[in-house]
């Protein structure tokens, strides 16, 4: 396992490029917009290949915001690799399996949760208390973080790219747009403004202390608190609900997802009605209307849609989206915070091969290494929910099943890069480089 002090590693696939690399060694500047997990990996790995890396982001202070985010053992293996993994372990969940039931609470699988898989760690956890140990991390590398820096323009030449942040103009060798959902640098991308439409769901979240709201004391809710985390899920037409107990069964997250048309920007802090969250399970199990209205307060997240981007790099290909800027996810996919790291790590990896000569090169080869295996994974958010939300009454076992594809949690992502740069670069060189392409669509698999 490498170190921010290791040297040349034979991961690297014989190169002589040094997986940590001496620090400003390329003599690449990126400037990274948004510092969330995208933003911070991009920069952690880029950090670690030996480029010069700056953040901006908007937010003026660290707040621990958001309730549970999942990371697949995909980018588990990415931060196992950054010598994270006793810290993210300490505060994850850990779940031996998870019990779905249909709608009037029988049960139809009880799928084993094995951890590590294909070689790597899965970590399931509180959004700020993860996100805020990354930031930590990336300080302790020595990036530097600007915060309460809002860029408002992006631009490119021939030799260069950059931004306008709060009125500074900042020029470096690339850019990275990792400013989330409802991202700036897309338009420039794009060359319009995309409008996100609704995508017909919405989701109620909740987070809390179960001691606090008496989740432990009700005979209805207690069963999630047996002093071990616990993750039950309730499906029914067009609706699902997961309950995931934490901390040792001492915090509960509880995710509806359900019909909803509402056109309304999303948003991670907009309150939710707790009657219009109980109205959705009338009839159902009791015990979902019990652990629901528990919490003591909801955030009504709409989950809109958008039109897969025909590209994620500018023309000149010194700007490159990343994470939700270029691909927002479902969350039944489980893998937007993970796509977002691997977009990072990849880009670090295929700059420092390319070389400050060839950056656009390298942005090129970027796109053209992530774009299909992205919506792959995209494409299993929209199949789970249908799979759940149109579930026949006869449906048990993998019928219903959360996938577990090794093409998708196998994977790492820095190995990655460095075996396929070759043939990606000789591609491009022969061919010229094309616009990426969507894969076809592939039924989801089973456990
Ligand atoms: C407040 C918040 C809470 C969230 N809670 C959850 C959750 O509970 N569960 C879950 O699964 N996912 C949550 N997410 C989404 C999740 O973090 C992302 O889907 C995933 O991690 C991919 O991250 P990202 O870095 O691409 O985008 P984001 O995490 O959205 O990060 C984008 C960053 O860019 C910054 N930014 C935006 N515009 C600008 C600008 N013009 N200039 C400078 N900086 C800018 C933002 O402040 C933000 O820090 C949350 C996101 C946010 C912002």
């Amino acid at each position: 396992m490498s170190t921010m002090n290791g040297a040349t590693s034979p991961d690297n696939h014989g190169k002589g490029f040094a997986q940590v690399a001496p620090p400003n060694s390329t003599g690449i500047k990126i400037i990274v917009v948004g510092a969330g997990f995208a933003g911070l990996a991009c920069a952690i790995e880029s950090k670690r290949k030996g480029h010069e890396v700056v953040i901006l982001e908007k937010f003026k202070e660290l707040k621990a915001l958001g309730d549970i985010i999942s990371f697949g053992n995909n980018a588990g293996r990415v931060f196992e690799r950054w010598g994270l993994h006793d810290k993210f372990w300490a505060v994850c969940s850990h779940v031996e399996t998870l019990m779905i039931h249909n709608s009037q609470g029988e049960l139809l699988l009880e799928q084993p949760n094995p951890d590590p898989l294909f070689g790597a760690y899965a970590y399931n956890g509180h959004r700020g208390e993860l996100h805020t140990m990354l930031f930590d991390y990336a300080q302790s590398l020595g990036i530097d973080i600007r915060l309460g820096q809002d860029v408002t323009e992006y631009w490119e030449t021939d030799n260069e790219a950059g931004v306008i942040a709060n009125s500074e103009k900042i020029a470096a060798d690339v850019v990275v747009g990792a400013d989330g959902v409802r991202s700036r640098a897309r338009t420039l991308v794009l060359g319009y403004e995309d409008k996100p439409k609704s995508s017909g769901y919405a989701v109620y979240r909740s987070w809390f202390d179960c001691a606090e709201q008496g989740v432990d004391k009700d005979p209805m809710t207690s069963f999630i608190c047996q002093g071990k985390d616990l993750f039950y899920g309730w499906i029914g037409k067009d609706v699902h609900f997961l309950a995931h107990s934490s901390s040792g069964g001492k915090k509960l997250s509880n995710v509806i997802t359900h019909k909803d048309d509402a056109d309304i920007a999303e948003s991670w802090s907009f309150p939710g009605k707790m009657e219009d969250c109980l109205k959705i399970v009338e009839g159902w199990d009791p015990r979902c209307a019990a652990l629901l209205s528990k919490a003591p307060s909801l955030v009504d997240w709409k989950l809109v849609y958008r039109d897969p981007m025909p590209t994620w790099i500018s023309k000149g290909a010194r700007l490159a989206l990343i994470g939700d800027a270029a691909h927002p996810f479902l969350p039944t996919s489980q893998q937007g915070a993970s796509q977002a790291v691997e977009d990072g790590v990849t880009l670090a990896v295929v700059l420092q091969l390319a070389g400050k000569e060839n950056v656009h090169l390298a942005v090129r080869e970027w796109e053209k290494i992530r774009y299909q295996r992205v919506r792959r994974a995209q494409l299993i958010g929209e199949s789970v929910r249908d799979m759940w939300h149109k579930a026949k009454p006869e449906d048990r076992g993998n019928a219903v099943a959360l996938p577990r594809p090794e093409w998708l949690l196998g994977h790492d992502a820095e190995k990655h890069a460095y075996e396929v740069y070759d043939a990606t670069t000789k591609e491009i060189q022969e061919k010229g480089y094309e616009l990426p392409t969507l894969p076809p669509v592939v039924p989801v698999a089973g456990a």
